[in-house]
């Protein structure tokens, strides 16, 4: 009787948040087949030291790793190499590629994100680089190890994390940013401010305002970006850093929701309720809240693997996590908690090289961006976690989070 078996649960990609479900499917005590189909070669890896760590010549990709082989077998979690090209819905298989269809009772898409794909004359010129994968992080640091002077398009966390690292090698780094300020869509003024200053100090050259029309290629190979003001900067490594879009084609091959991502509802269901999708590529509606969120971060990919699995296992609750993120740039430790959405206000504590940026909407603390402040960043992620401290509040001890967790940590003690 095939339709009473137990089928299992296939995670479509292995990344941080594929492999996180079907670790927290096998700790929560699911007994079913889980395999993981993942399209890259390697074992499931770290991302974020790709474009850090991983570009020194130091760098090892065997440190990456998420968890080892025999990890996966002793957990009975099937990793299946290749790409998932179909979902059958109706026969409630996976095709993936060199593999025969896999069974399931629950799909879990886990696609991840890509490159935002930037259409430029001389697109394919040799030493043009993206970054996202780890063959990625181990071209780029080829080309770095050779380089004289590298222009990064894009003026992202990704985009400076490599500026950073290229500049730590020597070699001569210009950012062009087409808006007036670095990682306008993720921080403040301030935080832009000092990242800026950060980086100058550093050498680096900066552009604001300018956007590349062209990459100026000699025998095949990249040599300049000509830009919309008429300059041509010198390159022998032009790194395209310009945001990353939802993997979503294998959603929308089976016919499922998708807008700019994999759409789900609070609980991460897609439109077919046997499917889940999790991390980069889903774009969590509530339409109740009005609100549509596709995070790029380390934190909601695992929060929300592990949630997938918890839905799978019974969870009635909707999906609810703190959203937080970090960027390492040289000696630059960025956080940031919290949605800082429209902001009504923001207040700055601290001193010019290390300080907490505090953005209050309708009178409430709402995010927390700090700039190498470790102790307030923490602090004031322990109070979010508890609710959304108000104005008053924080006035009372002139934004000094750490006296507000404290007392918080002391009433919580006295209750249990
Ligand atoms: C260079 C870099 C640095 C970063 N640094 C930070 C940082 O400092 N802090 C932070 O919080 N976040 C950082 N991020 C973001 C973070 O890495 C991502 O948010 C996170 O990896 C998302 O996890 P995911 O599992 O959703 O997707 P991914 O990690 O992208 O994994 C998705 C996987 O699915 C595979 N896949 C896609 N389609 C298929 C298919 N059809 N069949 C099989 N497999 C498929 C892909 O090949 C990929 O391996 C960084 C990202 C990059 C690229």
């Amino acid at each position: 009787m095939r339709g009473s078996q137990v089928r299992g649960v296939v995670v479509i990609g292995a990344g941080h948040a594929g492999v996180e479900t079907a670790v927290s499917l096998r700790s929560g005590g699911y007994s079913g087949p889980v395999t993981v189909v993942g399209a890259e070669r390697h074992l499931p890896y770290q991302r974020p030291p790709l474009s850090k760590e991983m570009l020194a010549d130091a760098g090892d990709p065997d440190e990456l790793t998420l968890r080892s082989g025999d990890f996966f077998r002793d957990q009975r979690i099937t990793l299946c190499h290749g790409t998932a090209v179909d979902i059958d819905r109706a026969g409630r298989q996976v095709h993936v590629v060199g593999s025969r269809p896999v069974d399931y009772d629950h799909v879990v898409l886990a696609t991840g994100a890509v490159p935002r794909r930037l259409e430029l004359p001389g697109r394919s010129l040799r030493g043009v680089a993206e970054l996202r994968s780890l063959d990625d992080a181990i071209a780029l640091r080829a080309s770095l190890a050779g380089a004289r002077r590298v222009v990064v398009l894009g003026g992202g966390f990704i985009g400076m994390e490599v500026a950073s690292a290229a500049r730590k090698r020597g070699v001569e780094v210009a950012v062009l940013e087409l808006g007036d300020r670095l990682l306008k869509r993720a921080v403040s003024p301030p935080v832009s401010e000092a990242v800026a200053a950060y980086h100058r100090a550093e050498g680096v050259q900066l552009f604001f305002g300018e956007h590349a029309t062209e990459l100026v290629g000699s025998a095949g190979h990249v040599v300049g970006v000509r830009t919309g003001s008429g300059r041509v900067l010198r390159a022998d490594v032009v790194v395209l850093g310009v945001g990353a879009t939802a993997v979503d084609d294998l959603a929308r091959r089976a016919g499922l929701d998708t807008d700019g991502g994999v759409v789900v509802d609070r609980w991460l269901a897609t439109s077919d309720p046997r499917i889940t999708a999790i991390g980069d590529c889903a774009v969590v509606c509530d339409p109740a809240g009005g609100t549509r969120q596709r995070l790029e971060s380390i934190q909601n990919a695992t929060d929300q693997g592990r949630y997938a699995a918890a839905r799978i296992l019974g969870e009635q609750r909707p999906f609810h996590a703190l959203p937080w993120f970090w960027s390492n740039q040289g000696a630059l430790r960025l956080q940031l908690v919290g949605v800082a959405g429209d902001v009504d206000k923001l207040v700055v504590r601290g001193s010019e090289g290390r300080f907490s940026v505090f953005c209050l909407r309708g009178g409430r603390l709402c995010a927390v961006e700090s700039v190498n402040d470790p102790g307030s960043h923490m602090a004031a992620r322990r109070l979010l976690e508890r609710g959304t401290p108000n104005e008053a509040e924080l006035l009372a001890v002139d934004f000094d989070v750490r006296v507000l967790a404290r007392r918080a940590r002391t009433r919580e003690n006295a209750v249990a």
